[in-house]
């Protein structure tokens, strides 16, 4: 260590990685970090993974950081001042505004920032642009949860705490979360229940590190969760383990389920799902019976084709045997980034206002528009995943993306590239230049989490402190600041002192906030919404007397085979994911050095899992160069041979630019929330 402790102070603060929440203590050394060691946060328990013990502050102190704003003159950035720029941003949207109608404009919020930044921007983007077009980076992850959950229970979050589903609980049903990976410290927390006496069940198409510590493991097909839910609850109902009380008591349209699920034998499933009958039953029965069982899901129930309707069967199985509302139970997605929760609560969401007030509900945009006191765009808008080929058509012409870089995260990056090459104007406000930056007009130099004041939202609906660590970059202002002055420039003026105070605007506006503010999230455990009044303590286990609905509603949904299968030229079904060691973009995780050795099986290049079985077919060994191709590109990476994956099934991650995945992967979306299938992509495999 190049400190003495006594050399140093420490700010306490939540880590920006994974949405665990974990809270970690930044060491400083004259006014610089020189450490980051763990806090004991309520979810994290004094763990962190290597990220957040090794990664979460180099990237703040990086020489790329971006300190000037930059104008693209002639093809090339120039640096000018910040009056210039917002300036010139407010007059290139206000053209386009005049010229082509306020839908025509968009922005993207940033599920790393705080809550209080991604307030600012959707509001920015509702009162100054004009429209609903605002979005944020759920709808290519957990958006799918949001609609799913909050149609069937009303609200589409985790329903229970971190700490109650891992401690003292009787079973764990794992769906399509790789914990030890992307929630490394939640996963650790589940080898703990298990030596504790829990008995896990994984349903993952890989072989995860956590199968080694599971009873049963489920190994389906990709695309294939539907089936084994109606199938589970088959035998559910057939062997009399059904929550009958519950089921009278706090549910609906159980009738439409019992119909559904009667056709869903065991067999039935087995064929669909590429797995042993008995294995249906015994995870059927284990779950039924345990007393405390909760389910925990992540992207692989939500990145699907039928995604949302997914999510929905996941809360259909925890009605069926009254799993809701109880301790050590409840359907628990993981949420992806450190605040995607929070971004969604903000109602930086094309559908919802802050607080997950619906456009469409009689009397909000109402409410809104006397809070905001200016007119506002009644009309639902797009998501991000509708935005981009509008953007291609011609339909969006002005683009605000604040944090984001969905040249690296989306689906299909030959036509991200297309669509952003389509806009008339493009701002990019971000730590670094990323490769979407290269495409825009201006682009504006962020503040990272250790330079600002604000929350986060982790997982569970616990609402954080983050607090400044350092020094803001000179020259950089507070990002809700750009946002103000931005609105201002276009004709609305705003202005905040603090982050505390948006906050309180927050707290005003949005019911499940009411009793939020700074000062009391100075508890140590923060506040886990709903928190109504200043004397309510927050809500740990939600749905506990009623459903936030009222009713809990079962929804009968047959299973479907996703949108995109494989057929002769592309045989093979690639699923998309992380690893442990970067965390999406690679924009923090690849600015600390050890952390990049260890990654990638330790190259630091992309790769592909496939099965043994297909590498010995196509003369393929571990670590050749391989061609992978869908139907719209091709790429070259590193073959993994082994068993992770089934045969003629394989798996990428898009943390590496030599071979990132999205350039072949799947941008087809479910129905409902639009969120891409990242699961099921028909490939092509072959030796270079
Ligand atoms: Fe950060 Fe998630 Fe790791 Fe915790 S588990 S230290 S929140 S990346």
């Amino acid at each position: 260590k190049s400190y003495r402790k006594w050399e140093t102070t420490t700010v306490q603060t939540t880590c920006p990685y994974c949405g665990t929440g974990c809270q970690i203590d930044m060491v400083l050394k004259d006014g610089k970090i020189v450490d980051a060691e763990p806090a004991n946060g309520p979810a994290n328990k004094n763990l962190l993974c290597v990220k957040g013990r090794f990664a979460a502050f180099n990237f703040a102190q990086s020489k790329d950081r971006l300190t000037k704003p930059l104008i693209k003159k002639n093809g090339k950035f120039e640096k000018v001042s910040w009056s210039e720029a917002i300036d010139y941003i407010a007059k290139r949207f206000t053209e386009l505004k005049t010229k082509y109608g306020p839908d025509s404009l968009a922005g993207f919020a940033c599920s790393r920032s705080t809550n209080e930044d991604d307030y600012v921007l959707q509001k920015m983007v509702r009162t100054a642009f004009g429209t609903n077009n605002v979005d944020n980076c759920a709808r290519v992850c957990h958006a799918p949860s949001v609609h799913g959950l909050g149609m069937t229970l009303g609200s589409g979050a985790m329903t229970n705490t971190i700490k109650d589903i891992t401690t003292d609980v009787d079973a764990i049903l794992l769906i399509g979360s790789n914990t030890t990976e992307a929630h490394p410290v939640i996963g650790v927390q589940i080898r703990s229940a298990v030596q504790h006496g829990a008995k896990l069940i994984v349903v993952d198409p890989r072989n995860i590190d956590l199968v080694k510590n599971s009873k049963l493991h489920l190994q389906l097909k990709a695309g294939t969760n539907i089936a084994l839910i109606n199938g589970m609850m088959h035998v559910i109902i057939e062997e009399g383990l059904a929550d009958m009380n519950f089921i009278e008591q706090r549910t609906e349209d159980f009738d439409k389920i019992k119909a559904l699920v009667a056709d869903y034998t065991p067999e039935k499933v087995a064929e669909i799902c590429g797995i042993d009958a008995n294995l249906i039953v015994e995870a059927a029965e284990m779950y039924a019976k345990a007393k405390k069982a909760p389910l925990i899901y992540c992207l692989g129930v939500t990145e699907h084709s039928y995604g949302t309707e997914g999510v929905m069967s996941m809360s259909n199985l925890a009605l069926l045997v009254g799993k809701l509302g109880k301790p050590g139970c409840g359907v628990n997605p993981l949420r992806g980034q450190n605040n995607v929760q929070g971004a969604c609560d903000m109602g930086c969401d094309p559908f919802d206002f802050p607080g997950y007030q619906k456009l469409n509900t009689p009397g909000v945009v109402e409410k809104f528009e006397e809070a905001w006191g200016t007119k506002l765009n009644p009309n639902v808008g797009k998501t991000s995943t509708q935005v981009m080929p509008a953007a291609g058509e011609g339909k969006i012409k002005g683009l605000f993306i604040f944090g984001e870089d969905p040249i690296v995260t989306d689906p299909d990056t030959n036509e991200v590239r297309h669509d952003l090459e389509n806009l008339e104007f493009l701002v990019v406000h971000e730590l670094f230049m990323t490769e979407t930056a290269e495409y825009a007009d201006v682009v504006l130099p962020g503040l990272s989490y250790l330079e600002k004041d604000g929350t986060f939202t982790n997982t569970e609906r616990r609402i954080q402190r983050v607090r400044a660590a350092i020094k803001p970059l000179s020259g950089v202002k507070q990002d809700y600041d750009v946002f103000t002055e931005i609105a201002t420039a276009m004709g609305y003026p705003m202005h905040y002192n603090s982050a505390s105070e948006i906050m309180d605007e927050i707290a005003q506006l949005v019911p499940t906030f009411g009793g939020v503010s700074f000062d009391r999230l100075e508890n140590p455990n923060g506040l886990q919404w709903p928190c109504l009044d200043v004397h309510d303590p927050g809500t740990p286990i939600m749905h506990v007397h009623e459903f936030t609905r009222g009713k809990g509603l079962f929804m009968a949904l047959p299973y479907h085979p996703a949108k995109e299968l494989p057929d002769d030229k592309y045989p093979f079904v690639l699923s998309t994911g992380r690893e442990l060691y970067h965390y999406n973009t690679r924009a923090y995780s690849e600015r600390t050095e050890g952390i990049t050795e260890l990654a990638g099986l330790g190259r630091d290049k992309s790769y592909i899992e496939m099965n043994q079985v297909n590498a010995d077919e196509l003369g393929i060994k571990d670590g050749d160069r391989v061609r992978v191709s869908s139907r719209r590109g091709t790429l070259e990476t590193y073959a993994n041979v082994g068993q992770r994956v089934l045969p003629d099934a394989a798996f990428m991650t898009f943390h590496f630019p030599d071979g990132n995945a999205n350039i072949v992967a799947n941008p087809m979306t479910d129905d409902i929330a639009r969120c891409p299938d990242y699961k099921v992509c028909a490939i092509n495999i072959e030796p270079v």
